[in-house]
Order: C-alpha cells, then structure tokens, then sequence
C-alpha cells in the first residue's frame, strides 16, 4: 500500500505522520498520479501549524511530479504513462501515490526531469503571475525582492532580469548575497543588518522602487511600502516571518498613493487557460536557460519533519524537494 504524510492536528514538525494511504481508484474527471518528486513549500508549514487552516485530519503538499498510472471517466488532458506535474491544491503531495483532478496536470517537457518539475511548478509558477500579471515588470524598472536567495526568490530575481528590471533583493547572510548575486541579482541588502528603505531611497536616487515582491510579511511590511515610488505596488504574497497585522489604507495614500496586493496563485490559476498560459511562459524562460532551477536540498518524503525545521530555521536557498 502507498505511503503519504497525514496530520490529525496542527502544531510543529512533529505532528507530521508517515501512514500507510490506500489511494482509490481515480473517480470521473481525475487522473492516479505516482509521485517520483514532491515539492516542499512554505505554505506547507502554514498548513501544518494552522495559520492557513485546512479540515482534519488531513494531508499535505501541494506540488509533485509524476507518472500517470490511471484516468477516471472523461479525462482527455492526459492518459496513463505521461509524465506530469503540478501546483495547487487540494493538498496530498506528500503521498506516494494520488488521485487529483485531471485538468490540474501539466505534461512535463521531455527537457524537465522529475526532481526539477517538482521543484518549480508551484514556485515558477507563482513568479510567472507575480511578474507577468499583477504587477507586469517593464524594461528598465527596478525592483526588490525579499527573501531573493529562497525559492521563489532565485526564480523571481533571474525572471525579473530577463525581463530587462534592475534587480535588489533582501536576505540574511553573505553565502545568501552571494548566492543571489550568482543568479543576476544587481544589489543586495541584508535585511537584518541594515535599513532597507534608507538603502533602497540611496540605490534608486530617492525614487524608490516600481514594484516590491514581499514574501516575509510581517518584518517587511513598513520598510516595503518606504522603499516604493510614487504610485508604485507592494505585492505582499506570503508570511514567512508572520502574517501582517491590520493596517489603515490612510497609509498608501500619505506614502505617495501606493498599490496594495495581497494575491494567490489559486486565484491567478483557477482557469486551466489561465494554468496552462502560466505554464507555457514557465516552461519557456526554463527551457531557454533564462531561469536556472536551483535544488538545493533534497530528503526522503519519510523524513519530511526535518525539511520543515530546516525551512523554518532558514537553513534552506532555492528550491527543495522529497523524495517518496
Ligand atoms: P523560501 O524558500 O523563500 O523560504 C522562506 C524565506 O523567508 C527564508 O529562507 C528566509 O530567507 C525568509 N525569512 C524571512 N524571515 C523569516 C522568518 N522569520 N522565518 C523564516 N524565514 C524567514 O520559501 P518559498 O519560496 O516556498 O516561499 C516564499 C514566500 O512566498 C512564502 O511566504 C510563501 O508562503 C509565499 N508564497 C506565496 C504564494 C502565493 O501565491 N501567494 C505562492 C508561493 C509562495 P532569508 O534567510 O534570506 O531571510
């Protein structure tokens, strides 16, 4: 029988089980799907320690990559023995083996192996919306960043300048810098050391920035609406440093008319057109060597508990995956 992660109930890394999972056969409209790579989120610890709540007990995982095995009555997209991947929900990534609702999958390109399909769908395909539709990064501009040595961030950043931005990003060490300035980041400020918006008004001649692509929350928020420019948009995507308390809107309107987003790829992907459209812009910037997909971790699916305290400690760069 198939093994999965399943929780009863939410807290730390611990409350994560590896259980024996019978997966049915797939109902009408769904494809079994056999995991040889899932991808490890941030979202995931959400889940797992109830920020985001899901109903329990439950799995967990959003991204994999695969081989079909089987398809339920009336699925055309794709048919058993081809090779897929995808991001979203509902979760169970975390699983050996699953059924899921065929018009979620994309056909892997013969060019992407397993390991980096699972590694970039749910994150490649967060930048590919972040940059191409709610804020459309133009030529010339500058953006930042935050987080730009994890795994969306190494993906944004190298997107970002392939569309021509200048890029800054924020992390917290110099092997992160580092790291992010090998992928075409333009300049980095360690944001636990230093003033990022003093540096931001100092690096963009006291413009500020058209965009800030903030993943870290609640730590960045104030200093990401002082680095943008007049009529500029704070893209705030995620809490990895904790959700951002209330705010009044007062505020966008004294710090120079600013935009406030606060997306999710379910929204930008509900559409399979819209899933596959993102797909194909993903699929294009990798195949063109436009976007390196960096797997910098890798552990057994079993050992999932592990990946999570690494995460969460900040140990992590680029993208990370679970073997099953
Ligand atoms: P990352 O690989 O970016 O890991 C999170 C990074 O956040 C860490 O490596 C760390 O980088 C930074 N960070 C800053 N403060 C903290 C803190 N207090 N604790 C832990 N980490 C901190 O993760 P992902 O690429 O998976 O996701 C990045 C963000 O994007 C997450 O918030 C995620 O939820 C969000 N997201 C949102 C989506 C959406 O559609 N809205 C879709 C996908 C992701 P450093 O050490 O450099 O500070």
């Amino acid at each position: 029988m198939p093994f999965a992660i399943r929780i009863e109930r939410t807290g730390g890394p611990e409350v994560m089980n590896w259980e024996d999972v019978p997966v049915a056969e797939p109902a009408a409209g769904e494809a079994r799907v056999r995991h040889e790579a899932v991808g490890l989120n941030y979202i995931d610890i959400y889940h797992r320690s109830g920020l985001y709540p899901l109903p329990l007990p439950s799995g967990l995982g959003l991204e994999a990559a695969g081989v079909v095995e089987a398809v339920g009555v009336g699925v055309t997209d794709v048919q058993p023995g081809d090779r897929v991947a995808y991001a979203g929900g509902p979760v169970g990534a975390y699983s050996q083996s699953r059924c899921i609702a065929a018009d979620r999958l994309l056909k892997l390109p013969e060019t992407i192996s397993f390991e980096t399909g699972a590694a970039m769908m749910l994150q490649g395909l967060t930048v590919a919306y972040l940059l191409r539709r709610t804020y459309r990064v133009q030529p010339g501009e500058t953006v930042l960043i935050h987080a730009v040595a994890g795994g969306v961030g190494l993906i944004a950043c190298q997107w970002a300048k392939a569309l021509g931005a200048t890029v800054i990003g924020t992390t917290s060490s110099d092997e992160k810098a580092a790291l992010a300035r090998a992928h075409g980041c333009d300049q980095v400020i360690d944001y636990g050391r230093e003033d990022v918006a003093k540096r931001i008004r100092q690096l963009t001649g006291g413009e500020g920035v058209a965009v800030v692509y903030d993943g870290v929350g609640k730590d960045t928020f104030a200093a990401s609406l002082d680095s943008l420019r007049t009529c500029g948009m704070l893209v705030s995507f995620g809490n990895a440093s904790g959700a951002v308390p209330p705010f009044d809107p007062l505020l966008l309107s004294q710090k120079g008319s600013l935009f406030l987003t606060r997306p999710t790829l379910m929204h930008y992907t509900a559409k399979r057109s819209e899933l596959v459209a993102l797909a194909a812009d993903l699929f294009a910037v990798v195949a063109a060597g436009l976007v390196n997909i960096r797997i910098n971790q890798r552990y057994p699916l079993a050992e999932v508990a592990q990946a999570h305290r690494d995460l969460e400690a900040r140990k992590h760069t680029g993208s990370t995956i679970l073997l099953p």
